[in-house]
């Protein structure tokens, strides 16, 4: 699922950067817009606890849903049946307990030929059955129920007008499938297969899981029968139902063969999406190969549009209110992770949206290219607190949290290919799409652990507990000097590592040098609060840089103190204001800070963006220390300089760096 959230567009002074980094090119989609009262409203459903099963609902496990219900779209009004076909699996079998919303009410329940006394409470049917079912044996339950009229209000299933023209879908997960039909609603029970006959007014088109297997006309009505033949969670199952236009494309998996995808669109909409539905088929293609076939092969993927501003992975049938290729490829990545592995709880949601939100990444890495991918990654970077285990299914807001659900979670991935190596990460991803105790089925974050270490063949319990179960990240101040042995120069390098949580975090960490031969990166293991490295050079070092490539999500920097190197920093403040005064009556003016580590003549020197010299703020030898000098923006004749941008350049015998700033009035 992907909420759009209303980007907050800040616009910065590129006053770092002289030549533009992918970040900076790179452009959100719209797909991030948040609709805040929408959600608001919609988490409203948070008020009970819908998370746990019952210890009833454990003794049983469901086999195949039948639904068979009628539609009227002008009272709002459902009616018809949902029969189950479940096995006992420990003790004997009394009663039946299903999922049901106040929404909806049971008119009678029947075994065969025989009605069942039932109770329905406020989230709850209990079913009496007449004979106790033995552990192993299957049954079969029909229960008739409606839609009752106050179900109209924040519900799993919306009725609206788009044109003139009835719109009906369901949004089920986390718990809303008890809304529109009874069932056991927890992603842990999967059914292997469910039966969908849908009859609505003949001007409409039903969208659904599966395939469609006939359509009957009768009386004005339509009735479409949907067969899902692949194990389903009950969330996953869905109707999108609108005078849909409707056009396929095609995926070719094999020479010989190909896959149908079909598009139900909105009429009005068909020229917006045409150009981006046109990719879905290369990113099946793309997703086929990192992760392994696409998981509902014999039947479908399709989009159906509907009314609510974001996307939901329906099981081979995604429903969309955007289109946006960061959307779809997120939802279509869900086929894989979240619909034919689900997570068994939604305390481990991270291995829905973390994968969903990673495969984003991953698809424009392999169309756009490995800057692009570190561009999605650094956008999606987040450092506040939580943790991506979700410790309170009440609350619905925090399952789908973006920040840890999705954006932090994306993260864990990216660090743990990081941590075990490309190829040994995609292999991780391979075995645990193949591993036939999840696939379709459910895992939690303990599964695909142990998928990672069989793999990898390496202990991961740190790795996992402290980015599932922990909360923030490292923060890592680092220095270095070196002392030239034989020829060769050994390089000291501490790094002192402290978070927010208190807590310490192992990673591997990457050291790239500059030296005077060349770059070169090594990777250091770090889990310390102080830890020393020794490193052997056999060239000069010049520059020490930890986690260049933004492998960790992290802070880094190199202490101002302790650090050995020749260094300039960004002047503070950044702009700065030449003609504000400041109500102590001192003008404004900026700081600059910077360190040499030999005595050495130094010049520090301000230019205009024409080369020309401005201000000489420093031309005198200095002994190795760090100095800070203040520029109040007037130039060498004491006249106050215009606004704009400037150059300002540390120079000693061995060493020149410049750094840009900016004036403004
Ligand atoms: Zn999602």
């Amino acid at each position: 699922m992907q909420k759009l959230l209303f980007f907050i567009l800040i616009v910065f002074f590129s006053i770092y950067a002289p030549t533009p980094n992918p970040a900076q090119q790179f452009q959100p989609d719209d797909w991030r817009e948040i609709h805040a009262e929408q959600k608001a409203q919609f988490y409203q459903k948070a008020a009970l606890n819908k998370a746990a099963e019952t210890p009833n609902q454990q003794r049983f496990d469901v086999n195949w849903y039948g639904l068979d219900i009628k539609i009227d779209p002008i009272h709002e009004w459902i009616t018809g049946s949902v029969e189950l076909k479940a096995k006992a699996v420990k003790d004997s079998l009394k009663s039946v307990e299903l999922d049901i919303s106040p929404h909806l009410m049971i008119d009678s329940v029947r075994m065969g030929a025989s009605k069942l006394k039932f109770a329905q409470g406020l989230s709850i049917v209990v079913i009496s059955l007449t004979e106790a079912i033995k552990p192993g044996d299957f049954f079969n339950l029909k229960i008739f129920y409606q839609r009752t009229a106050e179900g109209n209000s924040s519900n799993a299933i919306t009725f609206q007008y788009i044109g003139g023209i009835s719109h009906i879908w369901t949004l089920s997960e986390p718990f809303g499938a008890r809304d529109w039909w009874p069932c056991k609603d927890t992603p842990a029970d999967k059914a292997d297969s469910v039966d969908l006959r849908i009859t609505v007014p003949e001007n409409l088109t039903v969208a659904s899981n599966g395939t469609l297997v006939k359509v009957e006309k009768s009386g004005g009505m339509k009735t479409f029968y949907w067969q899902e033949r692949y194990p389903i969670a009950t969330y996953l199952v869905s109707l999108a139902i609108y005078d849909y236009y409707v056009y396929s494309d095609y995926y070719q998996y094999s020479p010989t063969d190909s896959m149908e995808i079909q598009f139900y669109v909105f009429p009005s909409q068909y020229s917006l999406v045409k150009e981006n539905y046109a990719k879905v088929a290369g990113a099946i293609d793309i997703f086929s190969k990192l992760y392994g076939p696409y998981p509902f092969l014999k039947e479908k993927y399709g989009h159906a549009e509907f009314g609510w501003g974001g996307g939901m992975e329906h099981q081979t049938i995604t429903s969309l209110g955007g289109y946006s290729l960061s959307l779809i490829v997120h939802e279509l990545a869900h086929q894989w992770w979240g619909d034919m592995i689900t997570c068994d709880n939604f305390h481990h949601i991270w291995l829905n949206e973390g994968f969903a939100t990673y495969s984003e990444a991953l698809y424009f890495e392999q169309v756009e290219g490995k800057d692009y991918y570190f561009a999605m990654m650094d956008a999606d970077r987040y450092l506040g607190s939580g943790t991506i285990y979700v410790p309170n299914l009440t609350d619905w807001g925090r399952i789908f949290s973006s920040n840890l659900s999705y954006k932090k979670a994306s993260w864990v991935l990216h660090m743990l290919r990081h941590v075990v190596g490309d190829s040994t990460f995609f292999k991780i991803l391979k075995e645990y799409y193949a591993d036939p105790r999840f696939q379709y089925g459910s895992a939690i974050t303990e599964n695909f652990q142990e998928i990672c270490e069989k793999v990898s063949n390496r202990k991961l319990h740190w790795f996992f507990n402290q980015w599932i179960y922990g909360e923030y990240y490292p923060i890592y101040e680092y220095s270095w000097n070196y002392q030239l042995e034989n020829s060769f120069y050994n390089l000291a390098l501490t790094i002192e590592q402290s978070s927010l949580s208190g807590n310490l975090f192992k990673m591997p960490v990457d050291v790239s040098i500059k030296t005077e031969k060349g770059d070169t990166t090594i990777v250091i293991w770090d889990s310390l609060a102080t830890q020393q490295f020794s490193l052997t050079l056999d060239s000069k070092p010049l520059q020490v840089e930890l986690d260049k490539d933004d492998w960790i999500l992290r802070l880094a920097y190199q202490s101002t103190k302790k650090s050995a190197s020749n260094f300039l920093e960004q002047n503070y403040p950044n702009p700065f204001f030449r003609n504000k005064k400041l109500e102590s009556g001192i003008e404004s003016s900026t700081l600059i800070g910077y360190q040499i580590i030999e005595t050495t003549d130094v010049k520090l020197t301000v230019y205009n963006l024409l080369g020309q010299q401005v201000k000489t703020l420093v031309n005198q030898r200095q002994l190795p220390q760090y100095y800070t000098v203040r520029w109040d923006g007037r130039d060498d004749k004491d006249q106050s300089v215009a606004a704009g941008m400037y150059f300002y350049v540390l120079e000693t015998n061995s060493f020149r760096q410049i750094k840009k700033m900016l004036i403004l009035w």
